[in-house]
């Protein structure tokens, strides 16, 4: 079975140009013009960019948190992510201390398993540092291809790892070719600064923000960065939210080290006010870190287009407002952390970004899918338009515009953080590995198509640090 799209503007991270592209066996067999034989299907997708498949590195579906459970799952959660433009996700298995690693692994595999319908793989996250993690690793790089490892540094008794583990977990991924991710928030400030909160009466959604200000993330950021100079590692600084972060990360890529950061689209066009919503809506708002004051937002856009932060993760993370969010009424603390993101990412970062000009377009193609592929052991299988590459491919509308709402989403949560925002463009097919998921704007994939991936060992990038610091 041969498909054929033709007449439409092929856009990889460096090039743009009109092709026909050629699919086969779920590849990219060839590239070209007037490729018009042969194939058993012909899409026409004149006016259309084609995109690679957009690669979410940061999701968590079907997660427990705080007594509760995220309300996508590998199913609504993957659709969700097909209607959006993404074909590729990266999820968080967590683990539990004391507890072999392998046993978490194969929960999230029983989580995935038959439901999701586009590829995915996992990352780990790293609780402690112990014999036998340290035995269990390199299997788990070698057998399941996990090569990226989360610590966190924040979430006091609950996520939170000491410093030694992760400066050990550096040194192991430096040793075995793993990145290792940070949620980086100083976690024992934190954890002051809300009990101070609560004691003075302050329980609103509000507080879930001034309890997390800006330098416990700047403070958490520069000391990850530094120790992985100290080892000679590599990391990656998940959902950077402020000026104190992008520049300590700045700093350390400066010095030559192997420092990478995301960011999400929440930081990027919403902000603390948000939590200030009446009616205990702002705990829809409630992400960690926190939204931040807005002027943080440019701060964000000028280092993705000067290439201090290479990425955008949605962080995706729902729970719904009725039930869930309400959880933290009078207390909150007691508000599920994270929101409903992985359809919207693709779309509304190029509605905001190459539309209102702050990225050229393969900039966007660069930051959605083709960096993280890299970053992540799965270039050039994902993340580019390229013969031999898997037939991941976005037709995407440039010109379409729409509002979004929770009306209109197929997340399964009950509202949208973006409500009544209007954005230009828009995926109106997308196929997995040259098969429709989503064509002519419905869902037409089939839970259990989605393929576990494993993923190659971290190379390191040898590239010239950004210039200019802003
Ligand atoms: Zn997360």
């Amino acid at each position: 079975m041969k498909k054929l799209i033709k007449n439409g503007t092929v856009v990889t991270a460096t090039d743009q140009y009109e092709a026909d592209v050629l699919i086969e066996d779920g590849k990219i067999t060839a590239i070209g013009s007037n490729l018009s034989d042969k194939a058993d299907e012909v899409i026409d997708a004149k006016g259309a960019y084609l995109f690679p498949g957009g690669i979410d590195p940061h999701t968590h579906l079907d997660m427990p948190f705080g007594g509760s459970v995220t309300s996508d799952d590998f199913e609504t959660g993957t659709i969700a992510a097909a209607y959006g433009g993404t074909t590729t996700i990266i999820d968080f298995c967590l683990t539990n201390k004391g507890e072999p690693l392998k046993n978490s692994i194969q929960t999230w595999h029983d989580k995935s398993k038959d439901k999701a319908v586009i590829d995915y793989g996992f990352h780990l996250m790293i609780g402690e540092v112990n014999d036998a993690v340290l035995n269990e690793i390199p299997e788990i790089i070698e057998d399941e291809g996990i090569t990226s490892f989360k610590v966190f540094m924040a979430y006091k008794n609950v996520f939170q790892a000491d410093d030694q583990t992760l400066f050990r977990t550096l040194l192991t991924a430096k040793e075995h070719g793993a990145l290792v991710m940070v949620h980086a928030e100083n976690g024992d400030v934190i954890d002051y600064l809300v009990n101070e909160a609560l004691e003075k009466g302050n329980t609103d959604p509000i507080y879930h923000a001034l309890t997390r200000p800006p330098e416990v993330e700047g403070e958490a950021t520069g000391r990850a960065a530094q120790l992985t100079g100290l080892a000679n590692s590599q990391l990656y600084v998940v959902h950077v939210s402020c000026a104190e972060a992008v520049k300590k990360i700045a700093e350390a890529r400066q010095k030559g080290y192997q420092v990478w950061g995301e960011t999400c689209p929440q930081y990027l066009v919403l902000d603390q006010t948000d939590l200030e919503k009446p009616n205990f809506e702002g705990a829809k708002y409630v992400w960690s870190p926190p939204l931040r004051e807005k002027w943080n937002q440019e701060v964000l856009w000028n280092a993705l287009k000067n290439g201090q932060l290479q990425t955008l993760g949605s962080d995706q993370c729902s729970f719904n407002f009725k039930g869930q969010k309400e959880l933290g009424k009078g207390d909150f603390t007691k508000i599920p952390n994270g929101g409903p993101i992985i359809e919207d990412r693709f779309s509304l970062f190029f509605s905001e970004g190459v539309k209102k000009g702050r990225i050229t377009i393969n900039q966007f193609v660069d930051i959605v899918s083709t960096r993280t592929a890299k970053l992540f052991g799965l270039f050039p299988q994902k993340g580019t338009i390229a013969v031999g590459s898997d037939a991941d491919i976005v037709i995407f509308d440039p010109n379409q515009e729409r509002t979004i709402s929770v009306d209109t989403h197929h997340m399964n949560v009950d509202y949208s953080a973006f409500e009544g925002m209007e954005i230009t463009g828009e995926p109106v097919s997308v196929l997995s590995r040259g098969e429709f998921v989503i064509k002519d704007k419905q869902f037409v994939g089939k839970p259990g198509n989605g393929q576990y991936l494993k993923r190659k060992r971290y190379e390191s990038q040898t590239e010239i640090p950004e210039k200019v610091l802003q």
